[in-house]
């Protein structure tokens, strides 16, 4: 007999992207041949830069070549590639991580999930609503039951941003510039948080998956630009949204050594020791071919390339943004992240709202209850589609 996780019975089948499918099927039986506007879509749509698939090309002939072929992958990544992430992603920023802090992963999906192999029991964690949905199934699914988890609301009141906690919290999930909401935190808030939990003895763990479109000066990129983070906080890092890597996967976790967690008998662990150890024992590497593109990424006309991109998904965000607004409904977020996020008039709710988008305009969003009691009432639209997508919106939206 085996014995299924009762934990997988207590999350909630995620029925949202699936329904968001089976709508748009629909309406497209409803209306044959109409076009339907994707912008529900959290995935890149702008292919490799050049200069990535270069290095690729390059690192598959290595690999066709008894002398430079490459086995299995060091399990936290090549240093090359770690040695490119410390230069510019932190020394360059006076953050004070050392390469052998960096974990190189296939996914920030994964690494947030799986960092919960690291917990003990008896922890109490913190999440935001709205949030990305994985810190919420992936606690869930490590066996943390309602009474365990804390929501930390962000509504329109508190600019969408968490409050610090008032009860007892050990481990707390921050996701700046977040997704859905699209906000950022500023430098003094960042530092509210980091302060709470080193009184505390809390535990941060930071998601700046979309680090690479903040544009308002001033917001960290880095947690590790507060000082004292280094302390209480662990950083998940991606190459998806910053270089247009979902399809190949890379991505990055940082644990600084000398952060610790305690057992129930009273020691403290070394967290970094942890996580290497958890990765040595379930995780073989990210394949040669990607961590050279990902190096590649760094260099230059890499740098050029992706900024060129994400400027592209920027405008579109901020076009979509200035369309519901001159229509006098309240739009959040697209100056930061690629995500914004509309409050749909009172007489509907995010749900219903969707069905009208998609009906009257052939467009789809993501609507905001799917990331949280606290996104109903909202719809999240995304820049990562066509700019002829976003024009044919206004053309529709206008007329
Ligand atoms: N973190 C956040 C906040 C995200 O929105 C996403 C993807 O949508 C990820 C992480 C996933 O990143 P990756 O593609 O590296 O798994």
């Amino acid at each position: 007999m085996a014995w299924a996780n009762p934990s997988f019975l207590e999350i909630p089948e995620s029925y949202l992207f699936g329904t968001i499918g089976r709508k748009i099927q629909e309406e497209r039986e409803r209306v044959p041949g109409k076009y339907i506007i994707r912008m529900g879509i959290g995935d890149v749509t702008l292919p490799l830069p050049p200069v990535v698939l270069a290095a690729m090309h390059r690192a598959v002939d290595e690999m066709g070549d008894a002398k430079t072929f490459q086995g299995y992958p060091p399990a936290a990544g090549f240093d090359f590639l770690r040695e490119a992430i410390v230069a510019h992603d932190y020394r360059a920023r006076g953050c004070d991580i050392s390469v052998d802090e960096v974990f190189v992963s296939d996914g920030a999906k994964s690494d947030v999930a799986n960092f919960t192999d690291l917990y003990g029991d008896a922890n109490v964690i913190a999440i935001s609503d709205p949030v990305y949905p994985v810190y919420l199934d992936s606690v869930r699914i490590a066996g943390f039951g309602p009474l365990q988890v804390k929501f930390m609301e962000c509504t329109e009141t508190s600019g969408f941003l968490p409050a610090l906690p008032t009860g007892h919290v050990d481990i707390l999930y921050l996701c700046s510039p977040n997704n859905p909401t699209g906000t950022a935190m500023t430098r003094d808030q960042l530092a509210q948080w980091v302060g709470y939990a080193r009184a505390n003895g809390a535990l941060i763990l930071y998601d700046s998956a979309y680090e690479a479109y903040v544009s308002t000066p001033g917001i960290p990129r880095s947690i590790y630009e507060i000082p004292g983070a280094r302390e209480c906080a662990v950083e998940f890092r991606s190459f998806s949204k910053t270089a247009g890597f979902t399809g190949v996967r890379c991505s990055y976790t940082v644990v600084p050594k000398g952060l610790t967690a305690r057992t129930k008998f009273g020691h403290d662990v070394d967290l970094h020791k942890l996580w290497a150890r958890r990765q040595a024992t379930k995780f073989n590497g990210v394949p040669y071919i990607i961590q050279r593109a990902a190096e590649a990424v760094y260099t230059p006309e890499g740098q050029a390339a992706v900024k060129a991109n994400i400027a592209v998904y920027m405008r579109n965000a901020g076009r979509i943004r200035a369309l519901f607004e001159s229509r006098g409904q309240k739009a959040f977020g697209g100056v930061d992240a690629p995500y914004v996020w509309v409050k749909v008039p009172d007489k509907y709710d995010s749900w219903s709202f969707f069905d009208h988008m998609l009906r009257e305009y052939g467009v789809a969003g993501t609507p905001g209850s799917g990331f949280g009691p606290c996104g109903e009432g909202y719809i999240r639209f995304t820049g990562f589609g066509s700019l002829a997508d976003v024009e044919r919106l206004e053309g529709l939206m206008k007329a």
